[in-house]
């Protein structure tokens, strides 16, 4: 078999080790000459006391530690710039995300910012980032977005909007995979980001125009991770098994997806998030039902080869094998606890038009979905969903 052209990046040191946060300062001392760091994450950690060990750890392995703990779902970009600016009056030189996606991401932007001139503005879209970055650490406390191992940030922008910054810039140093982190997370939660890690697969193996060697073999053995030990992560967040499998798996995911770009269920998501301030998680897992019987006119073939990659029972053609990997995907959505419709999140039926619409501004990800989708289209998945 011949190849078409594809390149491939990641992160270049990642690091697994269950209460590794605890001694993060070594970690870091080993790795980097900066010592000037910045702990980007949000109060409800602090009130956990997840944080207090890291502090302690960095300040004892020779640290300053300047903690911004202002982070919140959804991020404005006004509190990406906040950080920035105090960053800045401080002379910060190494950055270090600890948290969910949002921590992550507005970590990854303020690396950037503090190194440079270029205003966030002018950083939206694909290859807009000009400059370097101070250092950036990235340490992920909920097993979904894989943000800890892509170039992309994602901002609201204005009152609704989600955009996305994507750039080679974005990918951090160092990423440290704790799983211990995770088991304060709630059954809810759990479930939600699981799934979005899910997502993250399924899409980077179906996607229209990226999709390689490489990003298959990592969704490939992320979907069977995360599918093997979903229920069992949800059931008892305690189980370290469980948690560590399914952090490696979306860390896995992440890696797919930032080479193998994700498509209409993020697409259809993100209004959702934008307007009724639905976590991330949630809303891929409420999309991803209609999008999978959507796309596989097309992805039938690859859903087959999913089905196997589970180990759904069963045999028969593509479309039979397809059918069975998207009702697998469906009861392990309903075990999860996770909410299955719109209407049960208190969407109403008179906003699926305007999510349409707000869908169709997702250009960078519907452009890889492997069918088109028009307005009229992504109304019709709303209205499933509902
Ligand atoms: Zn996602």
């Amino acid at each position: 078999m011949t190849h078409t052209p594809f390149g491939f990046s990641t992160v270049a040191d990642i690091h697994l080790q269950w209460g590794g946060s605890k001694s993060l300062g070594d970690l870091l001392s080993a790795r980097f000459q900066t010592r000037r760091s910045l702990l980007v994450t949000d109060r409800g950690l602090i009130d956990a006391g997840l944080i207090e060990p890291v502090e302690k750890s960095l300040r004892a392995a020779g640290f300053d530690v300047t903690i911004f703990d202002q982070v919140v779902a959804d991020p404005p970009e006004a509190i990406v710039t906040g950080c920035a600016d105090m960053a800045k009056s401080r002379d910060i030189d190494m950055v270090i995300g600890l948290g969910g996606g949002s921590s992550l991401d507005i970590a990854k932007l303020v690396a950037i910012l503090i190194a440079n001139d270029q205003p966030l503005s002018d950083m939206y879209g694909i290859g807009n980032v000009k400059g370097k970055r101070a250092d950036l650490v990235l340490v992920p406390t909920t097993a979904g977005t894989g943000s800890e191992v892509t170039n992309i940030s994602i901002i609201t922008t204005g009152e609704t909007t989600k955009m996305g910054v994507v750039a080679p810039q974005l990918y951090a140093d160092f990423v440290l995979l704790d799983a211990e982190l995770t088991i304060g997370l709630p059954k809810i939660h759990t479930a939600a980001t699981g799934i979005d890690a899910m997502v993250h697969a399924i899409e980077a193996y179906t996607s229209k125009f990226r999709k390689n060697p490489l990003s298959d073999a990592l969704a490939r053995e992320a979907l069977r991770l995360l599918g093997t030990n979903l229920i069992a992560a949800c059931e008892d967040g305690t189980n370290r098994e469980a948690r560590e499998n399914m952090l490696l798996g979306a860390m896995l995911a992440g890696q797919a997806f930032a080479n193998s770009p994700v498509a209409a269920v993020h697409a259809l998501a993100y209004p959702l998030g934008g307007h009724y301030h639905l976590p991330h998680g949630l809303t891929n897992a409420l999309m991803l039902g209609p999008v999978l019987r959507f796309n596989a006119s097309v992805a039938a073939p690859h859903y087959a080869e999913l089905a196997d990659v589970l180990n759904v029972p069963g045999t028969g053609d593509v479309q039979a094998r397809a059918s069975a990997f998207v009702a697998h995907m469906e009861d392990l959505m309903d075990q999860s606890g996770a909410p299955r419709r719109l209407r049960d999140v208190n969407v109403t039926d008179n906003s699926l038009s305007m999510l349409a619409r707000d869908a169709m501004k997702q250009s960078r990800l519907l452009v890889n979905n492997p069918v088109d989708v028009t307005e009229e289209d992504a109304l019709a998945l709303y209205r499933e969903a509902f």
